[in-house]
């Protein structure tokens, strides 16, 4: 009976402990600066150049889940010009599938048409895959026609942002949370696996986050960063998760752009090689 409890006891501590001891590492902020301490801005060129470099750098063989936001009945948000979010969202990841397949990276993609999902579905498949990565894209909407730019979003506890939150709550709405998949008879033992896994898994979703945000830095694309938020999308325990708003279609100059095959490629690359610079820290 005693020494149940403490092999628990110890079982138990060692969870906690190795919970705790794991540091976020640091991102990466290898920006380059002018005489006048201004962003050295990346020519398509040099953009093209790092992609290809960091492209050839991978080792391994990863998978990684594109998820189009909405589908169906559900069309997102709409453009000032009458464009659905749902069709940008399916175009661009069908551009960034291109960018990103090689022989190393499998990209699957949760819908290649115009279907309803639900949320959990989404995370299912990446998780049923076991994907190394998965990106949920989207297009923003609001009602104040100025608002602009690029964001980004992992999952975090602490989603105090007020504008992120309302954020999360409309792309929340069409579904519910799932279970959970870890077993255990331990109800102990299985919380702390539970928290270890989430924190690992946080962790990792916020360092490719930065890495994307820091890429975009480099490109003459407005961006409003790295925020956090509570989506159901960014919800699985074990598949490292962002999700990205490329833009606001409720804006007209945005609207206009997000329609262009040019600049969705220029996002998909550097998104890509965010990507590539991920996996070449973590290999
Ligand atoms: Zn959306």
């Amino acid at each position: 009976m005693i020494y149940k409890f403490l092999k628990k006891f110890f079982l138990s501590l060692v969870l906690i402990l190795f919970s705790c001891s794991y540091n976020e590492m640091s991102t990466i902020k290898n920006f380059k600066f002018d005489k006048s301490n201004e962003l050295i801005l990346y020519t398509e060129k040099k953009l093209e150049s790092e992609f290809r470099k960091e492209k050839e750098k991978i080792k391994k063989n990863y998978i990684v889940v594109i998820d189009p936001g909405h589908g169906g009945k559900d069309p997102g948000a709409i453009g000032v010009n009458g464009t659905f979010e749902k069709d940008i969202n399916l175009s661009f990841a069908k551009i960034i599938k291109a960018v990103l397949s090689s022989n190393k990276i499998k990209v699957k993609l949760t819908r290649t048409d115009d279907r309803y999902l639900f949320l959990r579905e989404r995370i299912n498949f990446a998780e049923k895959l076991k994907a190394d990565l998965f990106i949920s894209i989207h297009a923003d909407g609001s009602q104040n026609r100025k608002a602009s730019g690029f964001s980004i979003f992992s999952l975090s506890n602490k989603a105090s942002d007020k504008e992120a939150n309302q954020l999360a709550q409309r792309e929340n709405k069409s579904d519910f949370i799932g279970g959970l998949k870890i077993r255990h008879s331990d109800p102990l033992i299985k919380d702390n696996l539970i928290k270890i896994f989430q924190r690992q898994t946080m962790n990792e979703s916020s360092k490719i986050a930065n890495i994307v945000i820091n890429n975009i830095k480099k490109l003459s694309i407005k961006n409003r960063g790295h925020r956090n938020a509570g989506f159901v999308v960014l919800k699985s325990l074990t598949t490292p998760s962002i999700l990205v708003e490329l833009g606001f279609i409720t804006n007209k100059k945005e609207e206009k752009l997000l329609n262009n095959k040019r600049y969705l490629t220029k996002i998909s690359k550097i998104i890509s090689l965010s990507i590539f610079n991920y996996f070449n820290q973590i290999s």
